[in-house]
């Protein structure tokens, strides 16, 4: 409110009386004053100015004929300044003065009173001009106040239009759908970006939350509405998630949802609105990635094909979208293709379906997995329907409402050793990633299997091996360096089981003179059937028949008692015997004999099979010592001879 209005609400109004005649002056005050108004008076045109710009009064009665100047030179001047020249003036002239009425309006006058002036006329006047200037100043502040909001909101508009404009450009560049959900009728906006991300043309999806409820992947919905729920209830600030929308095409795209809600005074949510990004090929590669990452592991780590399998299968099949996927590996005994493995999504019909396949085997050029073999090369079926290689089992594959497939084979030194084979419900046309993808692995897989190979091929050499390091090469009875490992091993299990520990030791008769006579080459024959003689009698599976060391051999019996011990010498000494090999040469036989020392033992803490082995010499010397051909036995620390006075 300006200082006119508030002196009106108050002291009612300030009158500056101008009239050069004393008189009127003071008629004029007592009127206006018995009005409760406040009165200043000015005698001449000077000081009315001069009053009129220091008290800046609510109205001015001014007559026309003044000693100085006219009257309406001093209201044109107060027209003139601004501070003065809203004051609304009242020109008064006597009855003899005729007021020039243009002139008066026309340098700024309001109105007109004539003297002699009417007290209530004069009231009426000044109260019509009060009341109009009030109005007028209340109209100038509403102007200014419109003007002001008129303004701001030009400004605001301007703003706003720059920012729209700032986000349809953001939006367009980051290629983002926009969503707008109004919480109370469930009617949803999906922008044009939006609706591409699930292939739907714009326009075609229902503008309702249902529509985008039923998209959502199965496994991810219950989450997703947890976090929009959470944000509702102001638990999160934002609501954000990563979930998957099923496309058009039936295959799920994953998205990257962000969004802010609107509550009312009473925290009631009232709009969400927000924004959808589509991060499938992110999801993709990072997916792929650790596929790839964890198959080269399990290449290292697995044991088995099997294991490889269960690692890679499953997941493969739902990083590539296949529906159903199967494993196929050469069974050894049949050279077929075996089922060795079966994933299947959640589809219905595909578990009957992995049933029916389990028991299945192919030959080359069989079904689809032995055509696969049989092209030796990745085959991509867009329709199962008319692919020749589905002859045999097209039912099974119409009932399971598969309609695509591709298969690959897995090497192994450039065989086939395996074909991988994948299924699609929906028919899918020749796709680039899924078979980069799929080779990817089966040939990470083909790696394995190599690996697999060359393991087992590395162990068989190494079993080999072993066995030459430990063989006699002309007996082929254990070596000496077994004999030696053996009989440490035995005698350390005897201790520990507190059992006895039996040793033969063995020598050919005279077969100096056998070699001299008959040939060396006669010789090691002759050596080679008194080894298969003494494999034969160490029958049990823990007893070992070794060669010594030149025509001499040794038997160790575990968990043999002396009577056992006695009992195989005295067979070892007969079969050579029954072998019947002449032996012109021998003093003692007309056939090759053998002499037999024989020990036991149970072994005692800090002993060594040396001593078992010095007392077996021992009685070998003496058996040869009383005549060959014979069994001498070490018992009690007393050696005693066996089967003596044997002669034949
Ligand atoms: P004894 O009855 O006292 O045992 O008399 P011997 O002639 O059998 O014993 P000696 O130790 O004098 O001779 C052992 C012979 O065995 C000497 C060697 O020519 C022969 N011999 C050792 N190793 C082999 C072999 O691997 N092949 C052949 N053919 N002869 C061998
Ligand atoms: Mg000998
Ligand atoms: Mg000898």
């Amino acid at each position: 409110m300006n200082d006119a209005s508030n002196a009106l609400t108050s002291i009612k109004g300030v009158i500056l009386i101008v009239d050069d005649t004393a008189a009127h002056r003071l008629l004029f005050e007592d009127m206006l004053k018995s009005e409760g108004y406040v009165t200043l008076s000015a005698e001449n045109g000077l000081s009315a100015l001069s009053q009129a710009r220091s008290a800046h009064p609510d109205l001015i009665l001014l007559d026309i004929c003044l000693p100085d100047m006219d009257g309406y030179t001093v209201c044109s001047t107060l027209k003139c300044n601004p501070k003065t020249r809203d004051i609304p003036i009242v020109f008064v002239s006597a009855l003899d003065t005729t007021i020039d009425l243009a002139r008066a309006f026309e340098v700024g006058g309001v109105d007109y009173l004539v003297k002699p002036v009417q007290p209530l006329e004069m009231s009426a006047r000044v109260r019509n001009q009060l009341q109009f200037r009030r109005i007028q100043a209340q109209l100038i502040e509403q102007n200014l106040r419109l003007q002001q909001e008129i303004r701001k909101r030009y400004h605001v508009e301007n703003e706003l239009s720059a920012n729209r404009e700032r986000w349809h450009l953001a939006l367009q560049g980051s290629n983002d759908g926009l969503w707008d959900w109004d919480i109370a009728n469930g009617s949803m906006y999906f922008s044009e970006r939006w609706q591409e991300i699930v292939g739907h043309e714009p326009g075609t999806l229902l503008p309702q939350r249902r529509s985008w409820q039923e998209l959502v992947h199965p496994e991810d919905l219950e989450w997703v509405l947890e976090f929009i729920r959470y944000h509702l209830e102001c638990v999160t600030t934002h609501y954000y998630a990563e979930y998957r929308l099923r496309h058009k095409s039936g295959q799920y795209r994953w998205v990257l949802d962000r969004g802010q809600a609107q509550w009312d005074d009473r925290r009631n949510p009232i709009r969400m609105s927000g924004s959808l990004t589509d991060v499938t090929l992110r999801h993709q590669s990072e997916e792929q990635l650790q596929l790839l990452l964890a198959t080269g592991q399990a290449v290292v780590q697995a044991d088995t094909f099997q294991e490889m399998l269960e690692i890679v299968l499953g997941k493969l099949c739902t990083i590539a979208e296949w529906d159903a996927g199967e494993a196929w590996s050469i069974d050894e005994p049949s050279g077929r293709l075996q089922h060795r493995m079966g994933w299947h999504s959640s589809q219905p019909g595909l578990e009957a379906f992995q049933q029916m396949r389990t028991g299945l085997f192919f030959s080359e050029n069989q079904g689809f997995p032995g055509y696969v073999w049989a092209l030796q090369e990745g085959i991509w079926v867009e329709d199962i329907e008319s692919g020749g290689a589905f002859a045999s089992h097209r039912s099974m594959f119409r009932e399971a409402g598969l309609h695509s497939a591709y298969g690959v084979p897995i090497f192994a030194d450039r065989q086939v050793v395996a074909v991988l084979v994948f299924f699609s419900c929906g028919r899918r046309s020749h796709n680039t990633r899924a078979i980069e993808l799929t080779q990817a692995v089966a040939s990470q897989l083909s790696s394995f299997m190599l690996r697999q190979q060359t393991k087992r091929a590395l162990t068989e050499a190494n079993t080999e091996l072993q066995r030459l390091v430990t063989l006699d090469g002309l007996t082929q009875l254990a070596n000496r360096r077994k004999f030696d490992d053996y009989i440490h091993t035995e005698w350390r299990r005897a201790l520990r089981d507190g059992t006895p520990l039996a040793l033969l030791m063995c020598d050919v008769d005279h077969f100096k003179r056998y070699n001299d006579y008959y040939g060396h080459q006669a010789g090691d024959a002759c050596l080679r059937w008194v080894a298969s003689v003494l494999e034969a009698q160490a029958k049990r599976i823990t007893d070992l028949a070794a060669r010594y060391g030149g025509e001499e051999f040794a038997i160790v019996l575990p968990n043999t008692d002396l009577s056992g011990a006695i009992a195989v010498a005295e067979r070892v000494n007969q079969a050579v015997r029954d072998l019947k090999i002449p032996h012109e040469e021998s003093p003692i036989s007309d056939c090759v004999t053998v002499s037999i020392g024989a020990a036991y033992t149970t072994p005692l803490t800090g002993t060594l099979p040396t001593r078992l082995i010095a007392r077996a010499d021992r009685c070998l010397y003496q058996a040869k010592a009383l005549g060959r051909n014979r069994v001498f036995v070490y018992k009690d620390d007393v050696l005693l001879s066996e089967g003596l006075g044997r002669s034949e």
